[in-house]
C-alpha cells in the first residue's frame, strides 16, 4: 500500500466535483445554494456543494423518467445493461486511489479501510449485480391449455435512493447496481456530509456508457432535496439507508404521496455473544475489536453490546483490551491508521454525551472514555469499552454511531439470547460457539436479519443483507436486491 506522504501528495491533485449531476452533465442547484464540505480529520475544508432544492430534484425526476420512457436503458438487453455496468466498475477500478482518497477525505475513515473494504466490495458489487442480470428467468404459470400465464420481474420507472455518509461510495453501489441492472432510472441523494464519491461516480457512469439521465446525484440537506426525493410522485421506488428515525419520515412521505415502496436499511444495536465453549477466545477478541472499532464505530452491523458468558468473560477482556491498544487513532491518510476521526462536531458531541451517561448510569470504563478535543485538530474518539452494561442504560439501548463497546456477563443460554433481543433494532448478530447445536438453536432464536457464527462482517455480493424490527425492512445485495426494484407483473393470453 502507498505511504502517508504518496497519498497527501495525490490528495493534493485531486479535482473535487461539487456540482449536481443531472441529465448526464454538471449543473450547479438552481438557487446557486451551496453547503461547505469539510475534512472532519482536519477541520479544513474541501469545497462547496450544490445545495439542491424541490426544483432541482424535478429536473432530475424528469430527467429520469424521459429516459426510462425513452428505453435507451429501460428497454435494451440485460445483456447490454450488464455490459455498461462491468465497463463502470473497469472505470471505478482504473480510479482506484481517487476513490480511495474522496471518500476518506471526506468523512474522515482510515485510507487502509477503503483500499481493503470500501472499494474491493464496491467492485465486487457491481460485478457480481452486473453478471447476474443476464442469467434471470421469468416464469410460465401452470395454467389451463387455452391460456398462456407469462410472469415477468418489470424495472420499476424512476427509484429515489437517499444514502448515508459512513460509507458512502459501498452505501450508494448497494442501491445504485440492482437498481439500475434491473433497468430502472435512479435520482440519488447523497448524505450532506459525503456527495462527493457519487458526484464522481456519475461521471464515471456516462463514460462507461450510461445515458443521459439513468443516473442523476442532487446533493442537498435531507429536509429539503431528501424530503422532495420522498413526496415526489413520480419516483416509485425509495430505497434508503440511514437512521431508523428518518425512515420514519419517509414511510409518512410515502402515504402523504403516491405508495411508494420505501426500502429501509436503518440503524442497529447488534450483539455479540460469546460461550464458554468457544474454541478461539483470541479470534473472537480481535473480531469484536474489529466490529465496533472498524470506521471508528460508525458502521450499522457495530456490535456495539458485547455478551460474555461468564466463565470466560476476564479472560476474554484481558485479551480484547490488549488488541484495542493497538487500535491506532490518527491521520486516515496513513495506512497504519486503524481509526481516522468521526464524521463532525455533532457526532463527537453525541459520542461524549453516551460515554457520559454510561459512567452515570453505573458503566465502568475500562478503555477510553470521554473525547478529548483540540479545536481545529478534527474529531478523534478513543476505542472504548465499558463494563457493568444493563439493558436499562440508555448507551445499551440506542445506536450510538462511534467506538463504544458495551460489556456484560451471562449465566445460561437462554439469558443470553434474551439479552440480545433486548432491543428495538434487528440488524445482525454475531455469536461464538463451538457447538453446532447451539449455533443453530441461537442463531434461529436471535432477531435479526443477520447472524454471523464465528465470525462478524462478510463482505461478498451472495447473501443478502439487511434487517428487522427497526432496523428495517430491505435487503440489499444478492438476488433477492434486484426483487426489490422491480415489479412482478402477470400477463394472460388466450390462445
Ligand atoms: P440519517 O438518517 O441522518 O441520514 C441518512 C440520509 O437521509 C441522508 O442522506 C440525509 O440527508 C437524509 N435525510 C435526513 N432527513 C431527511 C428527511 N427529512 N427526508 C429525506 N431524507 C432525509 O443517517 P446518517 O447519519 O447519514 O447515517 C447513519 C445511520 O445510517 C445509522 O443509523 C446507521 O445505522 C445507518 N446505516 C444503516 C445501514 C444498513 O445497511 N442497515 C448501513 C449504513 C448506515
Amino acid at each position: 500500500m502507498k505511504q502517508a506522504s504518496e497519498w497527501k501528495a495525490l490528495a493534493g491533485e485531486l479535482r473535487l466535483h461539487g456540482q449536481a449531476y443531472i441529465d448526464g452533465g454538471f449543473r450547479p442547484a438552481l438557487s446557486g445554494d451551496t453547503f461547505r464540505s469539510i475534512n472532519p480529520a482536519t477541520e479544513q475544508w474541501l469545497v462547496d456543494v450544490a445545495s439542491c432544492g424541490q426544483e432541482d430534484v424535478d429536473a432530475a425526476v424528469a430527467s429520469g423518467l424521459r429516459a426510462f420512457r425513452a428505453g435507451t436503458w429501460s428497454k435494451i438487453s440485460p445483456a447490454e445493461r450488464k455490459r455498461v455496468l462491468l465497463r463502470l466498475a473497469d472505470l471505478l477500478e482504473q480510479h482506484h486511489d481517487e476513490f480511495a482518497l474522496l471518500d476518506s477525505l471526506d468523512v474522515g475513515k482510515p485510507i487502509a479501510e477503503m483500499v481493503t473494504v470500501d472499494i474491493p466490495e464496491s467492485l465486487d458489487c457491481w460485478r457480481w449485480t452486473a453478471e447476474a442480470i443476464d442469467k434471470l428467468y421469468g416464469e410460465i404459470a401452470p395454467t389451463a391449455a387455452h391460456t398462456l400465464g407469462l410472469i415477468s420481474h418489470q424495472p420499476v420507472g424512476v427509484v429515489g435512493a437517499i444514502t448515508p455518509w459512513n460509507y458512502p461510495l459501498l452505501m450508494a453501489t448497494w442501491k445504485l447496481a440492482p437498481a439500475l441492472a434491473a433497468g430502472n432510472s435512479v435520482v440519488i441523494k447523497p448524505s450532506e456530509k459525503a456527495s462527493l464519491s457519487m458526484l464522481r461516480l456519475a461521471e464515471l457512469a456516462t463514460e462507461a456508457g450510461l445515458p443521459d439521465g439513468v443516473l442523476n446525484v442532487v446533493p442537498g440537506l435531507g429536509e429539503v432535496a431528501g424530503k422532495a426525493l420522498a413526496l415526489h410522485h413520480d419516483v416509485r421506488v425509495l430505497t434508503f439507508t440511514g437512521s431508523s428515525r428518518v425512515a420514519g419520515m419517509l414511510l409518512q412521505y410515502a402515504g402523504q404521496s403516491n405508495l411508494k415502496r420505501v426500502l429501509i436499511e436503518a440503524g442497529g444495536k447488534s450483539p455479540m455473544l460469546v460461550f464458554d465453549d468457544c474454541s478461539d477466545l483470541a479470534a473472537a477478541a480481535r473480531v469484536a475489536a474489529a466490529s465496533i472499532f472498524s470506521n471508528q464505530g460508525e458502521m450499522c452491523i457495530a456490535c456495539s453490546r458485547l455478551y460474555l458468558q461468564n466463565g470466560i468473560k476476564q479472560a476474554f477482556l484481558d485479551q480484547l483490551l490488549q488488541v484495542a491498544a493497538d487500535y491506532r487513532v490518527g491521520d486516515p491518510l496513513d495506512p497504519e491508521t486503524k481509526m481516522g476521526a468521526v464524521i463532525d462536531a455533532t457526532q463527537l458531541a453525541t459520542i461524549e454525551r453516551y460515554v457520559q451517561s454510561a459512567i452515570d448510569q453505573g458503566g465502568s470504563v475500562l478503555t477510553g472514555g470521554l473525547p478529548e478535543y483540540v479545536q481545529g485538530q478534527g474529531f478523534f474518539v478513543k476505542p472504548t469499552i465499558i463494563d457493568d452494561a444493563r439493558s436499562d442504560m440508555v448507551f445499551v439501548q440506542e445506536e450510538i454511531f462511534g467506538p463504544v463497546l458495551a460489556v456484560a456477563g451471562f449465566a445460561t443460554e437462554a439469558e443470553a439470547v434474551e439479552l440480545a433481543n433486548d432491543t428495538i433494532y434487528g440488524l445482525g448478530a454475531s455469536v461464538w460457539t463451538s457447538d453446532l447445536s447451539r449455533a443453530h438453536r441461537v442463531s434461529g432464536a436471535i432477531e435479526s436479519g443477520m447472524v454471523w457464527v464465528n465470525g462478524w462482517g462478510g463482505g461478498d455480493s451472495l447473501m443478502p443483507f439487511g434487517g428487522v424490527k427497526a432496523s428495517g425492512n430491505g435487503r440489499d445485495k444478492s438476488l433477492h436486491s434486484l426483487e426489490k426494484y422491480t415489479d412482478v407483473k402477470a400477463v394472460w393470453i388466450s390462445l
